[in-house]
C-alpha cells in the first residue's frame, strides 16, 4: 500500500442546538468577534442570533459584516478586512453557504497580514487569525476543508486562495437548512457529491480519502429520491449536511479534479451556481475514464446507477440547468482551462485539450 497523510484539524460539532450546547469551544479564541453573513439568509435561518447569544453569554464582543455575495470576489474581501483591521477583530465566524465560510478565511488572513496587502492572499506562507464556520447549506463542505474560492473580476474566473486555512471550530446544525429553497438544496447537493467523486477520482486519492467518500456517497445515495421529490424531512437534511461535511473531508485530502475546475468558467461567464456547473460536466467526466475503471464502478455502484448516462439523467433531474452555449464558448473555455495543469493533473490519465474540448462539448451544447 502506498503511503499517505491524513489531516482534518478542524473541532467539529454536529447536531440540533449544538451552537447553545458547544459554544465554549469559542471561548479560547478572543475577545472581539467579526461574524461574516451573507446579506439575508444568517437572519432569516436562526444561525446569526444562535452565535450571537452564544457570543454575548460568552462575554465575547462583536461586529457583523453582512454584504458577502455568492462566490466572493477579492475586492469586497479586501473591503472586510479594513474593516475588521479597524475594529481590532481577535477571531472571525463565517455563518452561510461556502460563500461566507470561504470569504471568513481569505478576510482573516488579510486582517492577520496587514503589511503584506492582497499578497497575503497568494503567499502561501501567510498566516491567519481563528475562524469558527457554520454552514447553512449542504455542498461546500469549507466547515471541514482548508480551501477558499475567491473570484478575481481580473483573471476572470475563480481561484483557491494560497494559505491553507482551516476552520478552529466548526458547527454543523441542519435545522438552519429548513429555510433553503429547493433549487439552492438541489444545487448545493450536487456540489457535495460532485467533490465526492472528484476525491475517489483524483490522482490524489489514498486509503483514506477513498474510504471516507465511499461512506458520504453511501449517505448521499439515501438523499437521492428526497433531491428529486423536493420533499426534504428534517432526516434528510441531516444527511445532506453530513454527507456534505464527509464531503469536504475527502476534498481536504485530495483537492477536487476536473468538474470543478471546469466549472469556474460556467460559473463566471454564465452565473451557474457552483453545484449545478459541477454537475452539469460530470457524465462527460466520468466517461473520459477508460471503460471499466474500477472506480468508476465503485461509485455507481454505491449510487445504485447502472451506468454513467443513468447518473447523467438523474443530474439533470435534479438541476434546473437552462443556459445555452455556443462553440465558440466552448472554445474558449477549453483554452481558459488549459491554464490550470495542476487542476487538469488531479486525473489519473494522460489528459490533452482534445479531452477538456470534448467534456465542455458533450455537457453543453
Ligand atoms: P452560497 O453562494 O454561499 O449561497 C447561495 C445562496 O443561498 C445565497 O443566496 C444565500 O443567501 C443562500 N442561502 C445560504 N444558506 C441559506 C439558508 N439556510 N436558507 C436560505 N438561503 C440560504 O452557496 P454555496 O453553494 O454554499 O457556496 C458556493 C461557494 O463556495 C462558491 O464560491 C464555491 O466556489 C465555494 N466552495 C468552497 C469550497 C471549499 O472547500 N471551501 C468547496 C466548494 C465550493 P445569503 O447570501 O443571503 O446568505
Ligand atoms: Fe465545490
Amino acid at each position: 500500500m502506498e503511503g499517505f497523510r491524513y489531516f482534518m484539524p478542524a473541532d467539529t460539532f454536529f447536531g440540533r442546538g449544538c451552537i447553545e450546547a458547544h459554544k465554549d469551544a469559542m471561548k479560547p479564541l478572543g475577545k472581539r468577534a467579526m461574524i461574516v453573513t451573507g446579506r439575508n439568509s444568517a437572519k432569516k435561518n436562526g444561525a446569526q442570533k444562535d452565535i450571537t447569544d452564544a457570543l454575548d453569554a460568552l462575554g465575547i464582543t462583536w461586529v457583523l459584516f453582512d454584504k458577502i455575495g455568492e462566490n466572493p470576489d477579492l475586492e469586497t474581501v479586501v473591503r472586510a478586512a479594513a474593516f475588521a483591521q479597524k475594529e481590532d477583530i481577535d477571531f472571525f465566524i463565517g455563518i452561510g453557504g461556502g460563500s461566507p465560510m470561504d470569504a471568513s478565511k481569505a478576510i482573516s488572513v488579510l486582517t492577520a497580514n496587514p503589511q503584506k496587502g492582497e499578497e497575503a492572499l497568494f503567499d502561501g506562507a501567510s498566516a491567519a487569525l481563528p475562524v469558527v464556520a457554520v454552514p447553512t447549506t449542504a455542498g461546500t463542505g469549507s466547515e471541514v476543508t482548508q480551501f477558499s474560492i475567491i473570484t478575481l473580476h481580473e483573471k476572470r474566473t475563480k481561484t483557491s486562495i494560497a494559505p491553507k486555512i482551516f476552520a478552529t471550530v466548526s458547527y454543523l446544525d441542519p435545522k438552519y437548512m429548513d429555510t433553503l429553497s429547493p433549487q439552492v438544496t438541489n444545487n448545493t447537493a450536487v456540489d457535495a457529491l460532485t467533490h465526492l467523486i472528484e476525491s475517489y477520482l483524483s490522482a490524489s486519492a489514498n486509503v483514506i480519502s477513498r474510504k471516507i467518500a465511499e461512506i458520504g456517497l453511501s449517505i448521499f445515495k439515501d438523499c437521492m429520491p428526497a433531491l428529486k421529490s423536493g420533499e426534504y424531512t428534517s432526516d434528510i437534511r441531516d444527511y445532506l449536511m453530513l454527507a456534505s461535511a464527509i464531503g469536504g473531508v475527502a476534498i481536504a485530502q485530495t483537492g477536487t479534479s476536473l468538474p470543478h475546475g471546469l466549472g469556474y468558467f460556467l460559473t463566471y461567464e454564465k452565473h451557474l451556481p457552483h453545484g449545478m456547473a459541477n454537475g452539469v460536466l460530470t457524465q462527460a467526466y466520468l466517461e473520459e475514464f477508460p471503460a471499466g475503471d474500477i472506480h468508476v464502478a465503485k461509485i455507481l455502484e454505491i449510487l445504485g446507477m447502472a451506468d454513467t448516462a443513468a447518473l447523467g439523467t438523474f443530474l439533470r433531474e435534479v438541476l434546473d440547468h437552462t443556459e445555452t452555449y455556443t462553440e465558440e464558448d466552448i472554445a474558449y473555455y477549453t483554452e481558459r482551462a488549459m491554464e490550470v495543469p495542476q487542476k487538469l493533473a488531479t486525473f489519473p490519465y494522460p489528459l490533452t485539450k482534445k479531452e477538456i474540448q470534448r467534456i465542455y462539448e458533450k455537457s453543453l451544447l
